[in-house]
């Protein structure tokens, strides 16, 4: 069985917090490959300063250029309208065959706020989840990060999940598993690239060398 990790987001731009936390989870579940995969028109935040598509697009591509197992995929952007993950998994299900095992790869934030997607009930029929945790978000207590995403499994996607904390996974009879995975905390966000820049300030710790000479190059995010 081959493992693929779908990593949708906006990437605008790609930091090397996404990188280094996809490095940990490529490593940490043995997948043989993950793919970037950035919104054409994210839904949630049509109302941020979004760089052109093909510009992130472009920016991915510089970022992960030299990294084992990392690929990235302009389907949303083909797609005309906003970009829903639920087409995306589905195009990925019907090019793979039965053999490959896709994962869908999200940070906790964005997980929290999983019930404002398209069809999210779906989603949890159609691949497992591994909801990686990200600084701020529910780390001070273990248990409560437990509860939180309990509560919302239950209220919002089925009673039937349950977790199991040898595994940090929860699990359902029926739907995919959601797994709870601890990378290093890596306090890097888009918004504090777009902020340092429109700040007139260095972003050389935030992002790949040849992300910051492209943004410069194009005079995105002044
Ligand atoms: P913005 O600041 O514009 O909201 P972002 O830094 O959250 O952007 P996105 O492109 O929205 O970047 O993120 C794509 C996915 O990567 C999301 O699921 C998000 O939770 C996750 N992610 C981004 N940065 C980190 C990080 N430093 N640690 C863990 N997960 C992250």
């Amino acid at each position: 069985m081959k493992k693929l990790g779908i990593f949708g987001g906006t990437f605008n731009p790609i930091h090397r917090g996404h990188l280094i936390v996809a490095k940990e989870v490529r490593e940490g579940f043995d997948l043989d490959q993950i793919c970037f995969v950035p919104a054409a028109i994210p839904p949630h935040k049509q109302t941020k300063k979004v760089a052109e598509a093909s510009h992130r697009l472009e920016m991915i591509r510089l970022a992960i250029a030299g990294y084992d197992g990392f690929s990235v995929s302009d389907v949303e952007l083909k797609r005309s309208g906003p970009s829903y993950t639920i087409d995306t998994l589905d195009h990925f299900k019907a090019i793979y065959s039965k053999k490959t095992q896709i994962y869908f790869i999200i940070g906790m934030d964005a997980f929290l706020d999983i019930e404002t997607w398209k069809s999210f009930h779906k989603l949890f029929s159609v691949a497992p989840f591994i909801v990686m945790s990200r600084p701020g978000v529910l780390n001070s207590e273990p248990v409560k990060k437990v509860r939180v995403v309990t509560k919302l499994l239950v209220a919002k996607i089925s009673s039937g999940y349950y977790f199991d904390s040898a595994r940090n996974t929860f699990f359902h009879p029926e739907k995919k598993p959601v797994f709870l995975f601890d990378v290093t905390p890596v306090d890097i966000s888009a918004t504090m690239v777009r902020e340092r820049i429109g700040q007139g300030k260095s972003i050389s710790s935030l992002v790949p060398e040849k992300v910051k000479e492209f943004i410069e190059s194009k005079g995105l995010y002044l």
